[in-house]
Formats: C-alpha cells, sequence, structure tokens
C-alpha cells in the first residue's frame, strides 16, 4: 500500500483546525512543532507541515496527495487540484475596501484608481470582468495601512470579522469572493482507496458536527 502525504499548514489560522480534523478522524501522530513532517501511526498516511502558500503546487504537482488550504489560495496560485471537501472552517470574504471618507463606492468608480493587495490574481480577474482599468499594487502583507499612507486608493483584502478595516479607518463596499479551508488532491486521486477512505471519515466528522 502506498503511503500517502498531505500538506496542512504549518502554523497560522488554519493549523489547529487542519490537525484536529485529521486526529478527529482517529488518525494518530505527533503533532510536532520543529518537525515539517509527521508519520500517522495507524493509517498509511504522512503530514507535512508548509506554507499554506505552497500547498496548492504541492498537491497539483502530487508532491503531497492531499492538502488543507483556503480556497483563496488555490485560486490566487492558479494550481490545478481537484477538490474533494469544504471543510467548515476558516471561513473568509475578500473585499474591496475604501477610506471611511472616499466616495468610492462602486467597482466603477475603481477606474484609474490604486488598489494594494495580497492577491493580486484574484484581483485582477474580477476587475476585467468588471471592465475596469486599475492599477494593482502587489503587497505582501499589511495592506490596510495603505490608504492611511496615500500609498493607494483602496485595497482588496482577506477580512473574517471586519475588525482590522474598522481599526484602520477603512469600510468594505464589495465582496469578490467567499473562501473557506478545503480538502483537495493531486487530480486523479480521486478514487483512490485510502483517499476515499480519508474522505469518508473526514465527511463523518463534518456530520457528526451539525
Ligand atoms: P503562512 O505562514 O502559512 O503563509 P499566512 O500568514 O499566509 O500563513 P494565515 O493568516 O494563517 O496565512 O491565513 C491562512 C488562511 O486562513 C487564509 O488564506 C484564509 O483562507 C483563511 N482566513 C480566514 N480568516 C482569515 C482572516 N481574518 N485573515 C486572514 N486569513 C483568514
Ligand atoms: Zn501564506
Amino acid at each position: 500500500m502506498k503511503t500517502l502525504k498531505i500538506a496542512i499548514q504549518k502554523s497560522g489560522r488554519l493549523n489547529e483546525k487542519s490537525v484536529e480534523i485529521l486526529k478527529n478522524c482517529g488518525l494518530s501522530f505527533e503533532n510536532y512543532k520543529s518537525s515539517l513532517i509527521s508519520t500517522v501511526t495507524n493509517f498509511p498516511l504522512e503530514i507535512l507541515f508548509l506554507r499554506d502558500d505552497d500547498i496548492p503546487e504541492y498537491v497539483q504537482d502530487g508532491i503531497a496527495d492531499l492538502g488543507i488550504v483556503g480556497e483563496n489560495v488555490i485560486v490566487e496560485t492558479g494550481a490545478n487540484v481537484s477538490y474533494l471537501q469544504k471543510l467548515g472552517f476558516g471561513k473568509c470574504s475578500l473585499k474591496i475596501a475604501v477610506k471611511n471618507d472616499s466616495d468610492i463606492d462602486t467597482v466603477a468608480k475603481l477606474d484609474g484608481k490604486v488598489i494594494a493587495t495580497s492577491y493580486p490574481v484574484i484581483l485582477e480577474k474580477y476587475l476585467k470582468a468588471n471592465q475596469v482599468n486599475a492599477q494593482i499594487r502587489n503587497i505582501s502583507g499589511s495592506v490596510e495601512i495603505g490608504p492611511g499612507l496615500g500609498l493607494s486608493d483602496a485595497i482588496f483584502d482577506i477580512v473574517s470579522t471586519g475588525g482590522t478595516l474598522k481599526n484602520n479607518g477603512l469600510k468594505p463596499f464589495t465582496s469578490v469572493m467567499n473562501s473557506e479551508a478545503v480538502l483537495v488532491s493531486t487530480p486523479g486521486l480521486e478514487f483512490n482507496t485510502e483517499v476515499v477512505e480519508i474522505v469518508q471519515r473526514i465527511q463523518s466528522v463534518l456530520r457528526a458536527r451539525t
């Protein structure tokens, strides 16, 4: 039997719930904080702990067979993976926000403006679909401070509670995509016996919750 590999986030917002759902599936493993790989003792599975941004491509290329990652990261990387199951955690929306006193309140009014984001691919698609010509400024983090510093007219970022936006004097005016953590596999592995077993166990954990 081939030992499968599943990639999950090493640390961050998805780490704890990813570990929890695998443990609830009856999988036994040590959650070493310092180790990047952990062997499941009662199932042919290894767990790889990675930066979330790397997970879609690792799964696409078959370095990992399975992965747990936010849909937003999959769409942003454009990776070709198979969606097996939505997992009900890591829920958030990607929204465009502007300063509280801004007169930008429609997508059309973003024409000719500068938008700061860590998600340039998703944003560009959205602007294109809406025939808006705006300049995208790619920033790797803390995009919320952009408008206050005069760096950008708007931002496009992940929002869950809206607290960070509010604290930075920003208001969202349009939601571009909703996201949650999903289980994905390398294309073609959907019907692998062990993959099916893991999906079934995850589904029964999710059913027991509702
Ligand atoms: P890494 O170090 O693995 O690259 P990161 O800093 O890119 O981590 P996190 O902030 O841990 O990422 O977020 C991981 C995922 O959690 C996001 O891609 C998104 O799918 C989800 N998420 C849910 N709510 C939020 C939120 N409020 N802010 C950011 N991400 C959120
Ligand atoms: Zn990341």
